[in-house]
């Protein structure tokens, strides 16, 4: 019998069962209406009736506050690179950014394009393993910029830095949801949804309000929040099926003790995995210890031992367990623990590791 399988991708990445069976059957007939919510317009009163509930659940489950407004994107992560330092320049004031790998180099690279970019901190030296823990601000920065969660260095911010006045601006596209953030503290929050929140093909925003009316009514009209603000995400064709699994996910979280409880379950799972590696012969993480991601667990085998590795990810293909390939640029192993794996998923992988482990260290 082909063994079940679990899906440990970095993103797209795994959904509850139930989200999958929700959407297949909504695929022909959405909400009884006897049509697919394919085929559903973004102007009917069913569907704007699902984006006010997702933006409801959402405000509920991360304590979202009145001065802050939901918005669903599209474009990527990759796109509000470049839209927040549109949007949040201030003249000749830099933007203060923590560079802690691949996405914030990638951040760094768009807004170096609109304007000056200050590295108040950065990780590069250390090869991204820890985070900054010193900042050297700029005087009066446009905002401070960073990604909470390192997807693919497996850093994951546990406080968040503090700027005396500069708003911050924060891309959570790996860590979305999966452990409770005081909004407040931020201007700007941004996650594409396929890693914590759904399918790809939506972008959530949450954003202070008063921090939208920045941006220059210049700019092109799609590229402000503004626009999407006042028009509820519904300027253009929203993305209704993405924002319909996302709807679904958060029906999901909420019988699943909310933010907190998927937290607890995070922590659990990331423990069992961390705790089994740390007292391995075999395996090894490279992060430092207080930096490690639950989200994103990279590991090595033996010293860097590549071949042995690819042995590792084939077997463990052939078990079930997809998508541990590290990144391309990291290379290594990494297991993505997003909030819709079950703990049943890290039991799995220690298991077959520990069995790879006594095969190959006789
Ligand atoms: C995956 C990822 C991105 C890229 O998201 P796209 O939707 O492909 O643009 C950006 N930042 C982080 C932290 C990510 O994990």
């Amino acid at each position: 019998m082909a063994p079940k399988k679990y899906v440990f991708s970095p993103g797209p990445a795994t959904l509850p069962r139930e989200v999958l069976e929700n959407a297949s059957r909504a695929l022909l007939d959405f909400q009884g209406t006897g049509i697919s919510i394919l085929e559903t317009s973004h102007r009917s009163k069913v569907f704007e009736e699902l984006l006010e509930k997702t933006k409801r659940d959402l405000k509920f489950l991360l304590e979202i506050p009145d001065s802050h407004e939901t918005l669903f994107l599209q474009g990527g992560a990759s796109l509000q690179f470049h839209m927040a330092p549109l949007n949040l320049f201030l003249h000749s004031r830099p933007v203060d950014a923590l560079h802690t790998g691949y996405w914030t180099g990638k951040a760094i690279k768009e807004i170096e394009k609109l304007g000056p970019c200050h590295v108040a901190g950065s990780g590069e030296s250390a090869d991204f393993k820890t985070l900054p823990e010193k900042f050297d601000w700029s005087d009066q920065p446009s905002f401070v910029y960073l990604a909470s969660n390192n997807t693919i260095h497996g850093t994951q911010w546990k406080t968040f830095p503090e700027h005396p006045s500069a708003p911050l601006v924060a891309d959570m596209t790996s860590d979305i949801l999966s452990r409770p953030i005081k909004v407040s503290k931020f201007g700007l929050i941004f996650a594409s949804a396929q890693k914590n929140l759904g399918c790809a093909g939506l972008t959530l925003a949450i954003i202070d309000r008063e921090l939208a009316e920045r941006c220059a009514k210049t700019a092109p009209t799609m590229l402000q929040y503004r626009t999407h603000i006042e028009k509820n995400s519904l300027y253009n064709t929203a993305p209704t099926f993405a924002i319909y699994i996302a709807s679904l996910m958060l029906d999901w979280l909420k019988q699943n003790g909310g933010v907190a409880g998927i937290e607890s379950l995070n922590l659990k799972k990331a423990a069992l995995l961390y705790d089994y590696i740390d007292q391995s012969a075999l395996y090894r993480c490279p992060v430092n210890i207080s930096d490690r991601s639950t989200m994103n667990a990279v590991f090595r085998i033996g010293k860097n031992d590549t071949l042995l590795e690819q042995e590792f990810l084939l077997a463990a293909e052939r078990e079930g367990l997809i998508g541990l390939k590290g990144h391309p640029s990291a290379g290594g192993i990494r297991a993505s623990l997003y909030n819709a794996l079950p703990l049943e998923a890290v039991e799995t992988l220690v298991a077959f590791m520990e069995r790879f482990s006594q095969a190959h260290l006789a």
